[in-house]
């Protein structure tokens, strides 16, 4: 009885640690080499993405690309995007403990892990139901217990949670949804990709500044686009 105690307490323990000890090289190898090296400097962004498990928000069978400078596959025709641009839009968000956001397209939810290490509460919406089921599971099966996943077309955003510091769209539009303005608290950002589907678009970020609204542009991205709900 004590052996076979001891030989399953072995093996669980084995099992956590291979997982972990697996990936934790390769991940912390991302960090330095896409990101420290392309100049993100936050400490709150590289710590968030030196610990969330990348590896288990795409599919099992790629798991061991999860860690490439590469956007990948996650089902339903859609995409989780490279490491450094998960990390880049994170550091312009500006996350901070207490801060509150949104994100629209919660898709594997990894972006959304990245912020729930950081801030106080994630409230992302998810259009698709098969993702929106399957990130709500995966992001409570890992423990993120500060993110809340709506399955809904988010171009409305999340009235009953506004305002938001952050909102942050990780899905193309070809124009900035005005109820996601609407919902800026102040001094919050909101970033998004703005252009046409399938081809380069300008990633853009506003900012409130006592009621006022500031716009920046920042990088060129590929997004998929953001789709409507034809009930609205
Ligand atoms: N942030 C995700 C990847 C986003 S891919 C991650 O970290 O994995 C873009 C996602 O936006 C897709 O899952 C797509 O279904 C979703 N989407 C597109 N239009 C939407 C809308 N109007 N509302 C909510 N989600 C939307």
């Amino acid at each position: 009885m004590k052996v076979i105690l001891f030989i399953f307490i072995l093996s669980v323990f084995s099992e956590t640690s291979v997982q972990k000890d697996m990936y934790e090289g390769i991940r912390n190898d991302m960090v330095d080499k896409q990101l420290v090296s392309r100049g993100i400097r936050d400490n709150a962004t590289l710590m968030a993405m030196r610990k969330v498990p990348r590896h288990l928000f795409v599919p099992e069978e790629i798991a061991e690309y999860a860690y490439e400078d590469t956007p990948l596959e996650i089902g339903s025709g859609q995409t989780i995007s490279q490491p450094y641009i998960v990390a880049y839009m994170t550091e312009c968000a500006a996350p901070a403990k207490n801060k509150k956001a949104l994100e629209v397209g919660t898709g594997s939810g990894y972006q959304a892990a990245v912020l729930a290490e950081i801030v106080d509460t994630v409230y992302s919406v998810e259009i698709i139901h098969e993702l929106a089921v399957s990130s709500a599971a995966r992001l409570k099966r890992l423990g993120y217990k500060n993110v809340v996943v709506r399955e809904g077309d988010g171009y409305a955003g999340w009235p009953r949670h506004a305002p938001f510091d952050i909102i942050m769209v990780t899905a193309a539009a070809g124009a900035i949804p005005q109820p996601l303005i609407d919902q800026m608290a102040e001094g919050g950002r909101l970033i998004i990709p703005v252009g046409k589907p399938h081809e380069v678009q300008q990633l853009i970020m506003l900012k409130k500044e006592k009621g006022e609204i500031t716009e920046k542009k920042l990088t060129l991205v590929r997004f998929v686009p953001l789709t409507r709900d034809k009930k609205n």
